[in-house]
């Protein structure tokens, strides 16, 4: 099918230059968002695109946004994903889908293809959960999700977004006024490292995402009665820790009765911490996830439940809140499927897949239609400095990204069947 490379020396010696802009105090690969590491990699990732030959920009929410005009004009196809890590992260996640959509660039102009449609590549701020409890930030606020409570809500040492973010460049005020006009965005495409284990336990090359994860988190507060631990007798305890740690394995236990579905304890506290005492407190934060909304609201029921036996059977009271109720995202037809065919095209493996981690094509996907293309994780690992991708099996999602590119180009503008549009190429 194409005759067009991605030139696998440019995306290493990219990549290796991005992993020198890094917290070299912390494990791993760490720039976190609001970071001066962060803002450095945001300005790398802003040369590329210049040298690239995009006409560059950073909005009002510091997402940096490179602009390949089309024939026609007044269409865009948009690429993107996220330079920031987590504290002790990897390489790949996110940086990956960047410097994939830079290359995609590159080897349009440099085989004179000339796309119908603008080709738009955003480089989003701050994808990865940050101290003041948001994650994918830049895309919120592209797409009008954010507002005046999210520039108050403060880090444990109470200071505020609205002051964090003048230190990353941006103004709070344009931050609220930075939606993006994605009438005119034909599809959005997002090429990730898939961060699990799938891809290379089924020995596939391209995976390609039907559906990303619903979120739902709980914060559970049992409140027991404070008593000696050597004189109380065990059935007149009140012991908010021992209903705290039965909700824990409800957790686990709801969440091994679902497909592909995940439940996580991640926070549990006892107060007053000692070992003679019986807890007088506890708390429990966690979530639960899945690609299925009806089995998140069925599992939020069973733990609001399973959390008050708990609490009840040993004279404990327990508050459960759910903060966040984020429904699974399908992705869209027809993007999935001609993601699928090109692979296909192009002779690389391919399976559809769930993602169990959220990204910002979750949060485009309310705009515009969006698909995204998963290349393997080696041993399943991500989130962490063992994160890693061989080249090899990146530059297969690159041409899958690039070709994808060309078929929606020639199909949405034209009307011309799939693999018949101008920009083909064979
Ligand atoms: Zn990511």
């Amino acid at each position: 099918m194409s005759t067009i490379n991605p030139v696998a020396q440019r995306f290493e010696s990219e990549l290796a230059e991005l992993a020198t802009l890094v917290d070299s105090d912390r494990p791993g690969w760490t720039r976190r968002a609001l970071s001066e590491f962060d803002i450095a990699g945001r300005d790398y990732a802003l040369t590329l695109m210049k040298h690239a030959g995009l006409a560059t920009r950073v909005d009002g929410a510091g997402n940096v946004i490179g602009v390949l005009p089309g024939r026609l004009g007044g269409r865009e196809i948009m690429l993107g994903s996220h330079t920031d890590t987590v504290d002790g992260g990897g390489r790949f996640d996110g940086i990956t889908g960047v410097l994939g959509a830079i290359e995609v660039v590159r080897l349009l102009r440099e085989n004179d293809v000339r796309l119908d449609h603008d080709l738009v590549v955003v480089v989003f701020f701050n994808e990865e959960p940050n101290d003041f409890g948001f994650f994918c930030v830049g895309s919120r606020a592209m797409t009008g999700l954010v507002d005046r409570t999210t520039l108050t809500a403060t880090d444990t040492d109470g200071r505020s977004l609205a002051e964090a973010l003048p230190d990353s460049g941006i103004d709070p005020e344009a931050f609220l006024d930075a939606r993006y006009d994605f009438s005119k965005v034909t599809a959005f495409l997002e090429l990730h490292i898939e961060q699990g284990p799938e891809l290379e336990r089924m020995g596939k090359q391209i995976g390609v995402v039907e559906t990303i994860t619903g979120i739902n988190h709980f914060k559970a507060l049992f409140t027991g009665r404070q008593d000696h631990a050597g004189t109380t007798p065990m059935d007149v305890r009140a012991d908010a820790g021992c209903a705290a740690a039965g909700t824990v394995l409800a957790v686990e236990s709801i969440a091994e009765s679902g497909t592909n579905t995940r439940g996580t304890s991640g926070q549990i506290q006892f107060t007053p911490e000692a070992v003679n005492v019986v807890s007088a407190n506890a708390s429990v934060e966690g979530e639960f996830r899945g690609p299925d909304g009806s089995w998140l609201q069925e599992a939020q029921r069973r733990l609001t439940d399973a959390a008050s036996q708990n609490a009840d059977k040993r004279g404990v009271h327990v508050e459960m809140e759910w903060t966040t109720d984020d429904a699974p995202v399908p992705l869209h037809e027809p993007i999935t499927s001609t993601i699928a065919e090109v692979a296909t095209d192009l002779g690389h493996t391919r399976a559809t897949m769930f993602s169990g981690a959220g990204h910002d094509a979750g949060i485009i996907a309310a705009k515009t239609q969006v698909g995204m293309i998963f290349v393997p994780s080696r041993d399943g690992r991500s989130h962490c400095p063992e994160e890693f991708t061989e080249l090899a099996d990146i530059l297969p999602g690159i041409e899958v990204l690039l070709q994808t590119v060309l078929r929606l180009d020639g199909v949405s503008t034209s009307g011309r069947a799939a693999g018949s549009g101008g920009a083909q190429l064979a």
